[in-house]
């Protein structure tokens, strides 16, 4: 079983303290009582009555904006600047010396649960957002911890978020590290110390299971944060907060609501014409902005990335058809009002899980011979979009990746052709991309002087088929505490393992021509799931993989220069940074709440690092063991055939978001075939009595009895008795 990071940074006594000092001075302004403090509060306790001055991460909009020219070796926002173009100017590492790369420091956290963040390095200072939303600051020379922070996410949460308790990143500005938690909350840290100056509660309602995982983005004053849940069944939206105060300034719902209550805001008024018929906002309607929100100095605009509905079936979220505005769409608004320019729709009345909410990169471009301001994006639907953000005309949606959802994008209408022969209404269907994109929220890199966007991209199709319960009466109902997808999730491993020969999934890392959809060149991957790049001027292209990988390659052509092995899959981006004088590369590592069989994570173990290499680095990086994977003899096996359905009927339903479809985990989140026998003796009290909700595998009382998970319980039984049987045989075999 994992364990959580817990360790006390030097600012939770300060942040208690803080706390306590707030609630008691509320409680004097309301009843007017001078009594003495509580026994918590230390009357030692340094609190400053109003947050101190900021005296370090000093970034604003003028920073960001000379980043390319003065600060060279910073990497200043999420994206490194404003346009998000992850592309560095640096050059000390070249194709001739790449080979010299050496490790010259790494940090351990001590956790085995996914990193997916990019750290940022201001003044020499990397801040760094890791599983729990646990922040740090370290010296991005040496890795000395300067100051860590613990918001204290209850365990409980992990079981409200559909894809471990990750965090993409973070932001400074002004003086303040904004973290925003996996339970909702946006934090302002003083970013000399970790001590928080405000905090708020985005969540609009905390009985649907709202989450947090993407990175704030700060500019104009103010930081942007958007939400996750989409599966679980919950309505998007974007709120925008002074970034001095935490007082609100916009909200954006992406979505329409019950409509039976007034419009918030007129946007609202115009995208309810295009939902008809079902209850869609009972289940949620979804549109989420769990990853890309970007700020455009050029308009003064923050563009949102839009995600899937929720349910993910159009047919059960809007029978009567219509477009069901924003889902999946790229919506331009002001930055100070919140108010809508332009929105473009990538998939119109989305069916398949096809989010827009992938990074979006803004330069400027020539486009048949006009100079254009352009964003780009490579959302989950797989074609790649040029829109001119001065107004959202596409210009152009070339495939990236294999697309048999729809045939081509009508440059004309702007809109996608369906393609009918892969309609899943009455058949299941194996369709490309599948739900995890042909590319998903790792970071690409653009290289302005090629006009080549480098990417990792994968062809994991997935097998949409209708829920059994709306194929027999017609009706889909939202179940509280479950995903609620509205396609057939409980018997996706009998459907898959029922096929002759399902797809393999297969990852590339691809150089990418927006403009011609010239694919310049391909790197076949030896894993699906790999981690985002960074280009830079010396023609390199960094990159963590799930072999555990870090590689540079020639933007030339994709041929390897240079690999270093950390024995832990990454799906985090690498970055490239410079202090006095030294070129850094650094990649966060560990990965595992997707099936990494076969990939360095299954073999080692998740270890959540990050690893940091320069020219001459000779730190050593420590080998972990290997696990032992051998399937061990089982408890007995007394389900009935029945038993065992409803087994794994309830396993993919509840289970399988996290330990993995067909009982195939990874060594982050626990591999179930694995447990030994003394966790089979504690199966319900772990799964009903919340006995590892600190580790985030919280109790299932509320949807699961004794029966229930017995039956569970005998299922992964006997998914482990299969393997173990195949993997007595092999070895038979191997000694005959
Ligand atoms: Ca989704």
């Amino acid at each position: 079983m994992h364990v959580r990071t817990g360790q006390a940074g030097v600012s939770r006594s300060g942040m208690v303290a803080v706390v306590a000092v707030v609630a008691l001075a509320v409680l004097l302004v309301l009843f007017g009582r001078q009594e003495a403090p509580p026994e918590e509060v230390r009357p030692d306790a340094a609190v400053p009555a109003a947050p101190p001055a900021p005296t370090a991460g000093m970034v604003d909009e003028a920073r960001v904006a000379r980043v390319g020219t003065d600060e060279p070796g910073a990497w200043l926002t999420y994206g490194r600047t404003y346009e998000e173009q992850r592309f560095s100017p640096l050059t000390q590492v070249n194709r001739e010396n790449a080979g010299d790369l050496g490790l010259v420091w790494y940090k351990d956290f001590g956790t085995l649960h996914p990193v997916e963040s990019t750290p940022l390095v201001v003044d020499g200072v990397m801040y760094a957002i890791l599983p729990w939303n646990i922040t740090y600051a370290l010296d991005a020379a040496t890795g000395e911890e300067l100051w860590s922070y613990d918001p204290e996410v209850p365990g409980e949460t992990a079981r409200r978020a559909c894809c471990g308790v990750i965090s993409r990143g973070l932001a400074v500005y002004r003086g303040r590290v904004y973290v925003a938690t996996l339970d909702g909350r946006l934090i302002a840290l003083d970013a000399a110390t970790g001590t928080p100056v405000w905090e708020v509660d985005t969540v609009i309602d905390h009985t649907r299971n709202y989450t947090i995982t993407g990175a704030p983005r700060a500019a104009a004053g103010k930081v942007f944060i958007g939400n996750g849940g989409a599966e679980f069944g919950v309505r998007g939206y974007v709120t925008a907060y002074d970034a001095d105060t935490g007082e609100q300034a916009w909200r954006f719902f992406t979505v329409p609501g019950d409509p039976s209550l007034p419009f918030e805001h007129p946007e609202m008024e115009m995208a309810a014409e295009t939902w008809k018929g079902g209850e869609w906002w009972d289940i949620g309607g979804g549109g989420t902005v769990w990853n890309s929100i970007v700020y455009d100095p050029d308009f003064h605009t923050v563009y949102l990335g839009v995600g899937n509905g929720s349910p993910w079936t159009r047919v059960i979220r809007s029978p009567g058809g219509g477009d069901n505005l924003f889902l999946a769409a790229i919506v331009a608004v002001d930055a100070d009002t919140g108010v809508m320019k332009w929105y473009y729709q990538t998939t119109p009345g989305d069916n398949w899980d096809y989010t827009a909410v992938q990074d979006m990169t803004l330069a400027d471009l020539e486009v048949d011979g006009v100079m254009r301001k352009v964003l780009m994006q490579a959302p989950k639907n797989g074609f790649f979009y040029v829109i001119d953000r001065s107004d959202g005309t596409l210009l152009r949606a070339h495939p990236y990746g294999t697309v048999t959802w729809a045939t081509h994008v009508d440059l004309d209408t702007g809109r996608p052709v369906e393609n009918t022969d892969v309609a899943y209404d009455e058949n299941p269907q194996w369709i490309h991309p599948g739900a995890l994109g042909a590319h998903n929220w790792q970071a690409m890199s653009w290289d302005g002087e090629r006009g080549v966007m480098y990417l990792t991209t994968h062809d994991t199709p997935f097998l949409f088929a209708m829920p059994e319960e709306y194929e027999k009466t017609g009706v889909y109902k939202r179940r509280e505490g479950m995903i609620n997808v509205g396609i057939e999730y409980g018997r996706i491993n009998q459907l898959i393992e029922a096929w002759d020969e399902p797809p393999l999934p297969e990852g590339y890392t691809v150089a990418f021509d927006p403009l011609s959809g010239d694919t310049v060149w391909a790197v076949r991957q030896e894993h699906p799931w790999n981690g985002g790049v960074v280009a830079t001027a010396a023609g390199l292209l960094f990159q963590g993989d799930a072999m555990g990988k870090v590689s540079a390659r020639s933007t030339d052509d994709g041929s390897l220069l240079w690999q270093a092995d950390t024995w832990t899959s990454i799906v985090g981006p690498t970055i490239t940074y410079e202090v006095d004088g030294t070129q850094y590369v650094a990649t966060m590592t560990g990965a595992g709440s997707i099936n990494t069989t076969g990939a360095a994570t299954y073999t080692y173990g998740s270890h959540a690092r990050v690893v940091v290499y320069a020219l001459g680095g000779d730190a050593e990086l420590p080998m972990p063991p290997e696990r032992d994977t051998t399937i061990k003899e089982q408890p007995p096996l007394t389900a009935s055939a029945d038993d065992l359905d409803r087994g794994d009927i309830l396993y993919h339903e509840l289970c399988s978001p996290c330990h993995g479809i067909g009982v195939l985990s990874s060594g982050g989140i626990p591999d179930l075939r694995f447990m030994t026998p003394e966790i089979h003796a504690t199966f319900e009290a772990i799964v009903l009595g919340g006995t590892l909700n600190d580790n985030g595998m919280a109790s299932f009382a509320d949807v699961l009895d004794v029966e229930d998970t017995a039956r569970i319980q005998q299922y992964v039984i006997s998914r482990a008795n299969r393997d173990r049987e195949q993997e007595l045989a092999g070895d038979a075999e191997d000694a005959g």
